[in-house]
C-alpha cells in the first residue's frame, strides 16, 4: 500500500511539474523542433483547461491556448524563407479545410461576438451551405469560398484553424493553379516554420483532448459550423460526449503518424 501512495504522489508531481514547465512554454512559444517534455508541459495545461469544472467554454478555450502558442512560436521563429502570402491573398480560402472541433467552437465565440453583419451566425451558415457534403476532390477548381472569408481577408483571422496556419505557399503561381482546378496532386511549396509551429501546438492539442477522454476526430469546418452555430449548446453538449457531429459528411483523415504522436503525448499525462 505503502508504494502505491508514493507512487501516486510522485505521479501527481510529475503532473505538477509538466503543468508548470507547459505554463511557461506557453508563454515563451515552441521551438521548431521542440523538445519533447516542453509539448507534453502544453498538453498538460491543456488537458487542465479541458478537464475544468463547470466551464462551458473550455474546449474553445483550449484552442485558443493552441492557436496563440502557434503564434507566439512563429513570432520566436523568424521564418527564414519569405512567404508568398499577404493580406488580400485569399486562393488557399477556396480549398478544403479541415478542424478538431474545440477550433469550431472557438470561432463559433467570435463569430457570436463580431460586430459585423457580414460575420453574423446566420451569414456564415448561408455561405457554409454551398460547401456541404463536398468531398476534397469535388471542391477542386469550384472556387468556393470559406464562409468566413469576409471582402477577401479572414473574419476570423486571430482565431484560425491550425491548417489555416500551415498553409503558408512559397509560390503564388502555384496557388493560382490550384485555384484554377489544375491538378498539381497536392504538392505546393510551404514554408517548414509555419508549418511546425503549428503543427507542434496542434499535436499538443490533439494529445490533451485524448487524453481528456475526448475524440480527436476532425471535420470540415463549413459543415462543422453549421452545427455549431445552429446550436449554442453544442460545445457543453460534445464535452459531454454527445455524437454532436454525427451527421457531418466529411471527417478528415490525418496522416497516421499524427495520430500516433499525439497517443504518445496522452499516455504521457497519463494519472
Ligand atoms: S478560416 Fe480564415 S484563413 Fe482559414 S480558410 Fe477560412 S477564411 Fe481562410
Amino acid at each position: 500500500m505503502a508504494i502505491t501512495g508514493d507512487s501516486r504522489q510522485q505521479r501527481r508531481r510529475h503532473a505538477r511539474e509538466r503543468l508548470k514547465l507547459g505554463q511557461s512554454t506557453l508563454q515563451k512559444g515552441l521551438a521548431v523542433e521542440p523538445k519533447r517534455p516542453e509539448v507534453v508541459g502544453v498538453a498538460e495545461v491543456l488537458k487542465a483547461k479541458l478537464t475544468e469544472s463547470g466551464n462551458g467554454m473550455r474546449a474553445g478555450e483550449a484552442a485558443a491556448l493552441a492557436h496563440d502558442l502557434a503564434e507566439r512560436s512563429l513570432r520566436n521563429a523568424k521564418p527564414r524563407l519569405e512567404v508568398a502570402c499577404a493580406k488580400g491573398c485569399n486562393y488557399c480560402c477556396h480549398g478544403f479545410v479541415g478542424a478538431v472541433p474545440p477550433e469550431a467552437f472557438r470561432i463559433a465565440r467570435v463569430i457570436r461576438n463580431a460586430a459585423s453583419d457580414a460575420l453574423d451566425p446566420a451569414s456564415v451558415r448561408a455561405r457554409a451551405k454551398p460547401l456541404i457534403g463536398l468531398s476534397p476532390a469535388e471542391r477542386v477548381g469550384r472556387k468556393l469560398p470559406c464562409p468566413l472569408l469576409v471582402d477577401g481577408v479572414c473574419g476570423v483571422y486571430r482565431a484560425r484553424p491550425h491548417v489555416c496556419r500551415q498553409t503558408t505557399s512559397l509560390s503564388l503561381p502555384a496557388c493560382r493553379e490550384e485555384f484554377d482546378g489544375i491538378d498539381r496532386n497536392g504538392r505546393i511549396e510551404i514554408s517548414s516554420v509555419h508549418l511546425a509551429c503549428a503543427s507542434n501546438a496542434h499535436v499538443a492539442l490533439l494529445g490533451a483532448m485524448q487524453a481528456a477522454g475526448l475524440p480527436i476526430v476532425a471535420y470540415e469546418l463549413a459543415e462543422m459550423l453549421d452545427v455549431v452555430l445552429s446550436d449554442p449548446s453544442s460545445e457543453t453538449r460534445w464535452l459531454a460526449g454527445e455524437p454532436v457531429f454525427a451527421a457531418v459528411k466529411n471527417v478528415v483523415v490525418r496522416p497516421p503518424n499524427v495520430d500516433l504522436v499525439a497517443t504518445r503525448i496522452a499516455e504521457a499525462l497519463a494519472p
